[in-house]
Formats: C-alpha cells, structure tokens, sequence
C-alpha cells in the first residue's frame, strides 16, 4: 500500500519542492495543507495534475483530521519581516499547530518531522553550532515569537515522544534559499539577487560582517527525507557549513548577475545573530548525509528563477 503524507505548509518554498520530491520519488500519496499566508497555489500548481496530490486549504491552529501515515510539519512564516508581521499568530502557529498535529500523530500513530531552525540557538556564543548547544535566545524580542515557538514546539515534540511513545524527527534547519523563494520575502538571498536584478541598491544590514551558511534547497530536502527515513529522533542540524559573511554574498551575487547596482548600508534589525554555522557532524555520521551544491551553483539556479518571475512583472 502506498503511503499517505501530510505536508504542511506545502505551498510555501521548501514545502512546494518536499511536495514534489516525495510524488516524484517516494511514490506516495501528498497531502498538501497550507493557510496560504506566505506560500502560494502557483507554488505546486505544476503538481496539480498527478492524481496523488491534493491541496487543503487550512489553518494548522484548528485541529484536523486526515488518514496519514506519515506528518512534515513545515507550516510556519520563516522570513524575519513575515514572522514579525503578526508576532501572535507566528507563536501560535509554532505551538499550537505543533500541539495539533502531534495530537494527529497520536491518534494515526504515524511519524511525524518538525521543521525546526538554527533560530533555537538565537544569537550563539558557541560556534559552530552542535545540537548539544541551549543556545542564547532573547525571550521578550523582535525575534522570540519564532525562536521561542520553535523551541517550545521541540519541547511539545519530545514531552510526545516520552509520553505517547509518537516516533518524532526534529530538523534545525539552517538559512536556506533557492527558486521558489518570495521575492518579497525579506531574507537576505533574495533581497539580494532581487535587487541585483533590479539595479536598484543592495541592502546591508549593519557593517555586513555578520555570517550565515547558505544551504541550497535541493541539498536540505535531500536531509529532510533521509532524516524521515532514518530512525534518528534528532535533533538534527541541516544546513551548509560553509560560512559567508553577508558582504561577501553580496559581492557574489553582483558578480553572477553582472549588476550595476550600488551597496547601501541600513541599520542592523535587533537581536539580528552575529554568527551562524552548522556542525553537521551528527547528519554526516547517521544519515550519511553532506551538501553538495556550493553557493555560486545554487545561486546561479536561484537568480535564473528571479529572472524568469521578474521578466513577468515587466511588459
Ligand atoms: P515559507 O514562508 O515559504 O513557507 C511556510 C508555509 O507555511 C507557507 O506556505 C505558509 O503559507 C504556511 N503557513 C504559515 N502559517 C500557517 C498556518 N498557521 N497554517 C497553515 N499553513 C501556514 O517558509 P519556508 O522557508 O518554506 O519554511 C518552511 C519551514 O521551514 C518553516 O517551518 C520554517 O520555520 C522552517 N525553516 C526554514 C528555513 C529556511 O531557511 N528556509 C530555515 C529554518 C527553518
Ligand atoms: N540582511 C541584509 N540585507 C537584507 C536582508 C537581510 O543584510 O536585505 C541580513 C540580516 O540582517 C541577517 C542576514 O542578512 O544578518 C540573514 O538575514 P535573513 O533575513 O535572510 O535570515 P536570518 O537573519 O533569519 O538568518
């Protein structure tokens, strides 16, 4: 029989690409749910057709029932201005959507993945990042309505776990870009490429000597299935350890577009993390699972798509 699996938060970025990683090579059944807040149906309307898959319009505050054997619970805005729009509902999508479909998994007794984030280690003075690290997280900040969400969804997902016996997977998924990405979005990679494309100004966020470690998408799906298939509770850090400070990724995007667009600096956001790197040493020994595609290839990929949107919005 084949397997029934729930994505939530499928139509966003990385739930459209696990949508369509799982019904091309997993062969099972995809149910894709989504409020649509910041994902979209153009997103997987290229899947539409394939009589296994079906897009659910639902909230994941609200209970629900499905015949699933399996649960990605990817719904949550993962863009800082996104998140920060409507800090409540960004809390009560991480705790109480996780409450939900943890009470799903109970009563289906089916495993359920949750996409966690680097943000549980907030603004880190351990670096790099192992999963043994607390981290450091403001609990009052511009920041916290994700990052302390995220953690008590961990929390939620192991109380689970030891009480009710569900098997559970946690990913602390590191910054990840790639096409499908808004281009509204916010985040740094397609702010960048987006402005590049523009030859409007790119926007430095303080001296730009912050880091982070760019994932490409196909790479992290790549993790988020074998970490699924594993029998490795986590959590589980996925994401690229090859670390960039900010002006360095946007020197590399102006070089790849060939853009004439100038760098202007801008206040540093609050509780903005200096310093961000994965140690993936735990996903390299026990899922067997590394990064392929560097950052110039994965952005090459990335501001092809940009092109290809953007070429729309012109007449
Ligand atoms: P995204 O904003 O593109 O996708 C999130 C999806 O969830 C969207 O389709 C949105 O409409 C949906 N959603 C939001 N609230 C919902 C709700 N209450 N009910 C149902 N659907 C809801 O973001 P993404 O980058 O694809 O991130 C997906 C997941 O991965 C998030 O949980 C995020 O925290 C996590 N993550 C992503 C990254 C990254 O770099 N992309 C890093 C760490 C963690
Ligand atoms: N950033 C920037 N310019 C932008 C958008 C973001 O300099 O236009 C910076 C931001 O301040 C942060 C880094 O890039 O230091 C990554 O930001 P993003 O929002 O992509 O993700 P996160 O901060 O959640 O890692």
């Amino acid at each position: 029989m084949e397997k029934k699996v729930l994505i939530t938060g499928g139509a966003g970025f990385l739930g459209s690409h696990l949508c369509e990683r799982l019904l091309t090579t997993e062969n099972c059944y995809v149910y894709c749910v989504d409020n649509f807040f910041t994902g979209s149906r153009e997103n997987v309307q290229h899947l539409l057709e394939n009589p296994k898959f079906a897009v659910m319009q639902h909230d994941i505050c609200q209970p629900l029932d499905l015949e699933v054997d399996e649960i990605y619970n990817l719904a949550c805005p993962a863009s800082p201005p996104h998140y920060q729009y409507d800090p409540i509902q960004t809390t009560k999508t991480s705790v109480l959507g996780a409450l939900n479909l943890l009470e799903l998994a109970q009563r289906k007794k089916c495993k359920i993945l949750q996409a966690s984030t680097s943000e549980v280690y907030g603004d880190p003075l351990v670096h790099p990042q192992k999963e043994t690290y607390w981290g450091h997280v403001n609990p009052i900040g511009i920041r916290s309505c994700y990052d302390e969400g995220k953690r008590c969804a961990e929390s939620l997902f192991f109380d689970y776990s030891r009480s009710h016996k569900i098997p559970i997977r946690v990913a602390r998924i590191f910054n990840t870009y790639g096409p499908r990405m808004h281009p509204n979005d916010g985040r740094v990679v397609s702010n960048f490429i987006v402005q590049a494309l523009k030859n409007e100004p790119i926007t430095i966020y303080g001296d730009g000597t912050q880091t982070r470690s760019f994932c490409y998408v196909d790479d992290l799906i790549d993790g988020i299935v074998k970490l699924m298939n594993s029998s490795v509770p986590g959590p589980i850090n996925l994401g690229n350890p090859i670390e960039f400070q900010v002006f360095e990724l946007a020197h590399e995007v102006l070089q790849l577009t060939g853009s004439r667009s100038p760098i202007v600096y801008k206040p540093l956001p609050s509780d903005d993390p200096k310093q961000r790197r994965p140690d993936i040493t735990a996903a390299q020994t026990s899922l067997e699972w590394t990064p392929k595609i560097p950052l110039w290839k994965g952005l090459q990929a990335t501001i092809a798509y940009f092109e290809k949107i953007l070429s729309r919005e012109t007449p």
